[in-house]
């Protein structure tokens, strides 16, 4: 009963607005997904090293908890070494900071090829790094320690034909049933400082 005119007018507002409707929807989800990605990045920015790619501090932190709970759960334990360069400043007086951050980058390769899959390396800060090994008791976790000793020894870092010979000194502990998170990371500091005490180059753990 309406009048021509009218229904023209009337489908064509309908038209336009489902149009823009349509284009605002487009929109809205296109930036929600641009929203994630971002978050995604900046979450992985916010557990990244950026130098050397490897986990953070705060990374470590979060895969210590899941292992415990995990050893926890099944009755098993776990290993944590703390490694430290051993004078570490003197590449950085010779050779400068830069080569000293090719250094640290060619260093976290060398480690991360001397582990087993399952064993996970993070940057603890400057130039320390931690070892995390789910499921690994003292003694195969100190065989751990004393290989990636041993492979950083054997591939000295080559800047313009120079070879900055490379050492690092390792303290290791391993946790189960019962024992206290504070107490294991003490342990591997402690056992860190006496491997340095005892010449640098070493690996304090099980003996
Ligand atoms: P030690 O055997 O007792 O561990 O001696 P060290 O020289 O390795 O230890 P020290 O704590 O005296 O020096 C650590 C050096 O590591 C000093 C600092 O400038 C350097 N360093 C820490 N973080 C970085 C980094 O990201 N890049 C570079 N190039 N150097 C770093
Ligand atoms: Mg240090
Ligand atoms: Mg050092």
């Amino acid at each position: 009963q309406y009048p021509e005119a009218f229904r023209d007018r009337f489908m064509i507002a309908n038209l336009l607005e489902f149009s823009a409707f349509w284009v605002l929807e487009y929109v809205r989800v296109e930036a929600y997904k641009a929203l994630l990605t971002n978050l995604d990045r900046m979450s992985r920015y916010a557990y990244t090293d950026l130098l050397t790619g490897l986990g953070n501090r705060r990374d470590f932190q979060n895969h210590l908890n899941w292992v415990r709970a995990q050893a926890k759960r099944t009755g098993g334990g776990f290993s944590v070494a703390l490694a430290d360069l051993d004078h570490f400043k003197t590449v950085n007086d010779t050779y400068g900071h830069q080569v000293g951050d090719l250094v640290l980058k060619h260093c976290a390769e060398t480690i991360s090829a001397s582990l087993r899959e399952t064993d996970r390396l993070f940057r603890w800060g400057g130039e320390e790094f931690v070892l995390l090994m789910p499921n690994t008791a003292s003694a195969p976790a100190t065989s751990v320690a004393e290989r990636v000793r041993f492979n950083l020894e054997a591939n000295p870092y080559v800047h313009d034909g120079n070879i900055i010979p490379l050492t690092i000194s390792l303290g290791v502990d391993s946790w189960d049933a019962g024992s206290d998170l504070d107490a294991l990371l003490r342990n591997v500091d402690a056992r860190l400082y006496l491997a340095k005490r005892q010449g640098r180059n070493k690996v304090c753990g099980w003996q």
